[in-house]
Parts: C-alpha cells; structure tokens; sequence
C-alpha cells in the first residue's frame, strides 16, 4: 500500500502517504481508520481549515498520546501561515493536551516554502505551492519531491566504457546532473491547480468535486473534466487519482469503476476514490 485514501467530499478527507509517513489533511476518522498507522505518522500537511480535513487532529493527537504503541514520536503539523481556523483548532488541542507523551510542533508554511525529508544521496524535500479554494483564508497544495541524478544529456551518445573513463578521470559530478523529481502531488480542495505547481509529478492527487459542471454553484472546486486537463497539461507521468468527490455521484463512480474506469488517449492512468470508502493505491 502506498497510499490509503479518505475522502468524501463535505464530510471527511485524508491521504495517508506511506513512503514518507505523511498524512495530507485529517479529517473525521483518520485516525480510527488508521488504527497502528497513526503512530507512523510524522508529518500532518493540512491543505486548509474546513472541518472536513481538520476534524481528525483532535483524534490522532489524543490517540497518540493514549493508545499502545510508541507514544514518544514527534509529530508535526503544517498549515498554511495566516490560516484562522487552523489556530484555532491549534489553540484548543494545545489547551486540552497539557501534558503530551511526546513533542508536538506546529509550523505554519506558505507558498514556496520546504520542509526537508530526506538527506543523503538522494534528498526529499515537500514544497508548498498556492491553490484557490476560498477567499476568507489561506490554502496549500504540497509536492513530495527527490533528488536524482542522470546523465548529463550532451553525453547521452557515449558508450558505457567512455563514461566510465569520464567518471575516472574527471569524478561523477562531471559528468552527471541533478534533477528535482516530483514524486506526489496533492492539491487538496482548489479549483483546477495551474499545471506549472505540479509540472510532471508522477502522481497527482487533484479535487474532482463534480462530476458534472452543472452542479457546481460557487468557484472554489474542481470538476473530473477540469482535473483530467489540468493532470494532461501538467504532463503528469503515471496516475492521476482524483479525489473529493460529493456523495451524490456514489452510483455513477460505481458505474464508472464496473466499465474499467479507462479514460482513451492519456498517458496516465485516472483513479476516483469513490466517495465514502476507503480506498488503498499501490
Ligand atoms: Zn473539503
Ligand atoms: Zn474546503
């Protein structure tokens, strides 16, 4: 399992990312579905303040600090600076939570901003990139993001003895480069997200709220339609899984999922996470 989903849109959603042990939002039931994961969690990525990815905190702070399991990992909490509901939500856990088993920080990020992963040979970072859901607060979306090195492409024609030869006589750095990969991209609830946020990430998890635009009354989600563009613009490389959906569309995404869900001519594959159950990606 490399993710474990949530999301029902209006009443709960979170995305466990097990590689890095992130949880991006918390809403209701993280962590009771989570169960013995909650305590894996290091990092929480809150997207915004609304109830439906906030109401988990209370939750898995408390289990954490009560449960079995190892009560003295840290935990860290992002969210984006300035966000009101989100300090509030903060002020109350820190008043009702006194005496905590284990350190329990809170550090408010904004657009641009990186919290580092991952050091070594291979550095991850996340990277904090603006989204449009609301205008009465300040809202995120996070990339997990790796370092990688590769040839550099001048030298693509060279046989492997030649290189081999360079790294010799000249050391690795010449003859290679470094990239920023983007591993895992989560939009949280926005509007469709400006492809250059998310530009070939390998796995972008946007808001699909609508599955038909007609429904959509206010801006401040995105339509399936809107997701499939923007994952097809941003050259997204493997899976787009589209997320927050409204409950009203249970039986269509249902349908959608008997008929093999294939959407013609992208080069990624497209997930909905049926509203309401909990989903796992490998
Ligand atoms: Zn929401
Ligand atoms: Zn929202």
């Amino acid at each position: 399992m490399r993710l474990l989903i949530y999301s029902k849109a209006l009443y709960s959603t979170w995305v466990y990312y097990s590689a890095d042990r992130i949880l991006f939002d918390a809403g209701e039931g993280a962590s009771s579905i989570l169960g013995n994961k909650a305590f894996a969690v290091r990092h929480v990525l809150l997207s915004h303040g609304h109830a439906d990815h906030i109401a988990g905190l209370v939750g898995l702070v408390n289990i954490r600090n009560n449960a079995m399991g190892d009560k003295e990992k840290e935990l860290t909490i992002y969210y984006p600076k300035g966000n009101y509901l989100v300090t509030e939500m903060m002020n109350f856990l820190s008043r009702t939570n006194r005496r905590l088993t284990y350190e329990l920080e809170w550090v408010p990020l904004e657009a641009g901003d990186r919290v580092e992963l991952l050091s070594g040979q291979m550095p991850r970072y996340i990277e904090a990139f603006p989204t449009v859901h609301v205008h009465s607060e300040p809202s995120l979306g996070y990339n997990v993001v790796e370092v990688r090195h590769r040839l550099k492409p001048e030298l693509a024609g060279l046989d492997e003895r030649e290189i081999v030869e360079r790294v010799k006589r000249d050391g690795k750095a010449a003859v290679t480069e470094h990239y920023h990969q983007k591993l895992f991209s989560y939009g949280g609830d926005s509007v469709p997200l400006k492809p250059a946020h998310v530009a070939e990430t390998e796995i972008l998890c946007h808001d699909a709220t609508f599955l038909d635009e007609r429904d959509r009354k206010e801006y401040k989600h995105a339509t399936l339609a809107e997701a499939i563009a923007t994952a097809r613009d941003a050259g997204v490389k493997k899976e787009l899984i589209c997320f927050h959906i409204s409950s009203r569309y249970k039986s269509r995404v249902r349908e959608i999922e008997a008929a093999g869900g294939e959407v013609e001519g992208l080069d990624f594959r497209v997930t909905l996470v049926p509203p309401g159950r909990i989903f796992a990606v490998e």
